[in-house]
């Protein structure tokens, strides 16, 4: 199994899930950069998995099922266009031209119906997770995402994340005020700096490096529970209350 990025819009990656032949496109934002990235490697789509429904997210969708006709999964709670298989979590989508399964995580918080895609050693996290970030709360309650985020880093360690936004090197310089004396924070920042000036994204990631520097992964340290209940004037257990300070610093609340 490969996956590359397609870049789109300005700061989004559409994941491709492909061999030499067929692949699977995971948030189809904007078909244009897709439809060139399948023309130029002579591949077809075969399925098109969709984490939720920001239009970033599923912008694209109508332009490739107009010439491709492939089955569309996403959550059957959210106004997905084009849906073919709706999901609500705890399913297995198998995905035969590749011979691969994922399994089917539900993750409310950023939306209602947010859906990630597990499997083979990666996750397709959309707006859920963002290396050393996580998704605002447009629709879902902190203990949502507090949750959905706990059912993550359950995950193996050593799982590859790909996150839909390049928002890695702004999300660090919030990590570091979080916590300035993290010395993994250092070693993220130097790698990502490096990766940015290849040109290169800065995904995946693995789940341990965000377990050990992503603020909204480590509610339960005491240094992020000392920071966040400095920053907020109350205190805050670690743990939901944690997060639910820190997610609000973030928010510049
Ligand atoms: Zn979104
Ligand atoms: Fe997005």
């Amino acid at each position: 199994m490969k996956v590359t990025a397609i870049p789109a819009f300005r700061d989004n990656y559409v994941w491709a899930i492909h061999d030499d032949h067929s692949a699977i496109l995971v948030d189809p934002g904007e078909a244009a950069p897709i439809l060139a990235w399948l023309e130029r490697g002579q591949r077809h789509p075969v399925a098109i998995l969709v984490t939720h429904h920001h239009a970033d997210h599923v912008g694209g969708i109508r332009e490739i099922t107009a010439r491709y006709d492939i089955p569309v999964y996403g959550p059957g709670n959210e106004a997905i266009p084009g849906r073919t298989h709706p999901l609500l979590g705890g399913e297995t989508v198998q995905i035969s031209e590749l011979g691969l399964a994922f399994q089917v995580l539900a993750t409310p918080g950023h939306t209602l119906g947010h859906l990630c895609y597990v499997g083979h050693g990666a996750l397709f996290c959309g707006d859920t997770l963002f290396s050393c970030g996580c998704g605002r709360l447009f629709e879902g309650t902190p203990t949502q995402m507090h949750a959905s985020l706990n059912r993550i880093k359950a995950l193996p360690a050593e799982t590859l994340v790909y996150c839909a936004h390049e928002y890695t090197l702004e999300n660090l310089d919030f990590a570091l005020a979080v916590e300035p004396n993290n010395p993994a924070l250092q070693t993220r920042l130097a790698e990502v700096r490096s990766l940015l000036s290849q040109g290169k994204p800065t995904l995946p990631v693995s789940l341990g490096t965000e377990i050990a520097t992503n603020p909204f992964l480590r509610f339960d340290q005491s240094s992020v529970a000392v920071a966040a209940a400095q920053h907020a004037g109350h205190p805050a257990q670690p743990g939901l209350a944690t997060f639910t300070t820190v997610r609000a610093w973030r928010d510049g609340d």
